[in-house]
């Protein structure tokens, strides 16, 4: 049996974007090697969030929601997830490359024995076994790879690469999975998280980020972008050298040592386009570069680029834009 197990992770009891890229992911292994494909929920909001995932062809969603499951903790989610794949006997198990997919699922494969893909862009069949694509060296090259035994594989996807899947109205039974795990046991657990001001997306999630790097000068300045980024609906992201000057927070870092982006659009500003930056936002869809020196090599990766001050072009583009949005 190639059964499937898609984790859907929460977040402020909401299911995140990548739940249903992963169920395309499911769908795409599923229609080819056939199992069923089952979800799983874990933490506050499981129940809902199982409730509202009914819908998207999955055969059973399990659920666990108590006490000490509310917030995250390796060793409380670990333990559940891995019961779960024990039980279902799910051979692949798809998860968001995600803060939390990272911290979880290696302990996870550990756990019952399996394999790990971490990081991975894509996923497809092939001579009944299911290949995932992932980078390496930076972004630089992609690999493929598949595992040859039969034990459990964890693939991690990164959010943004594979569309969302749409619900199909067929009713999956919902079922409540019994925890062993209490406080106690639990020897780190997340407290709080607190979302970064301004209530804009996610920027591992983000269709649309408005990026600022060293020249912005000053962290007052970036509010340029953030007033840019607020009326198209994106995030905004930020430079190391940004970062280490202080103007933003490490949060908001885009590239190797900061998170790794895949927008539908990229607005670099002032953004040289060093090879660790790109590491991080090479894969958008569409780059736009704003940079007041023309030989700047964020021009050879953008789609579109603007030789100008940053401080003139980027206010313009919000008064233009406010105009037709
Ligand atoms: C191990 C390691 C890991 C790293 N990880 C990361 C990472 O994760 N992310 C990251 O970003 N960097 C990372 N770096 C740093 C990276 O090498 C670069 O130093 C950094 O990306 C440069 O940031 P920047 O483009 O903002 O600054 P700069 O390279 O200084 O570029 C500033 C740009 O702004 C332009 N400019 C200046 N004024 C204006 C204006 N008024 N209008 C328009 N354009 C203007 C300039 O022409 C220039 O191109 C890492 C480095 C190392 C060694």
């Amino acid at each position: 049996m190639t059964d499937i197990l898609v984790f859907g992770e929460l977040r402020g009891g909401k299911a995140k974007k990548i739940t249903k890229e992963l169920i395309t992911a499911a769908d795409r292994i599923a229609g080819e090697l056939g199992g069923e494909i089952n979800g799983l929920f874990v933490g506050e909001g499981a129940a809902s969030a199982a409730e509202e995932f009914k819908g998207y062809g999955f055969k059973r969603i399990f659920y666990a929601e108590d006490d000490a499951l509310k917030n995250y903790s390796t060793e409380g989610y670990a333990k559940v997830v891995s019961d779960v794949i024990k039980s279902t006997g799910a051979r692949y198990v798809l998860a968001g490359a995600t803060a939390m997919g990272r911290d979880l699922f290696p302990r996870v494969a550990a756990r019952v024995d399996g394999v790990m893909f971490s990081d991975c862009v894509d996923l497809r069949v092939e001579d009944g076994r299911a290949i995932a694509k992932r980078p390496v060296y930076s972004g630089k090259v992609f690999i493929e790879i598949t595992s040859k035994d039969e034990r459990p594989t964890i693939v991690a996807i990164r959010p943004n690469n594979i569309p969302p899947a749409e619900p199909k109205g067929d009713g999956a039974e919902i079922v409540k999975q019994d925890s062993d795990v209490t406080i106690d046991t639990i020897r780190a657990i997340a407290k709080e998280i607190v979302p970064l001001a301004g209530g804009r997306p996610d920027l591992t999630e983000a269709d649309i980020i408005v990026s600022g790097g060293r020249a912005m000068k000053d962290a007052s300045n970036f509010k340029i972008l953030e007033e840019l980024a607020d009326l198209l609906g994106g995030a905004v992201g930020a430079s190391r050298a940004a970062v280490d000057s202080g103007y933003a927070p490490h949060a908001l870092q885009v590239g190797q040592t900061g998170k790794i982006v895949n927008p539908k659009l990229y607005i670099a500003c002032g953004i040289s386009g060093a090879i660790q930056h790109l590491a991080g936002m090479r894969t958008s869809k569409v780059i736009v570069a704003i940079n007041k020196d023309p030989n700047a090599p964020i021009f050879e990766k953008a789609h579109y680029g603007i030789v100008g001050d940053l401080f003139e072009v980027v206010p313009l583009l919000t008064e233009e834009l406010k105009k037709i949005l």
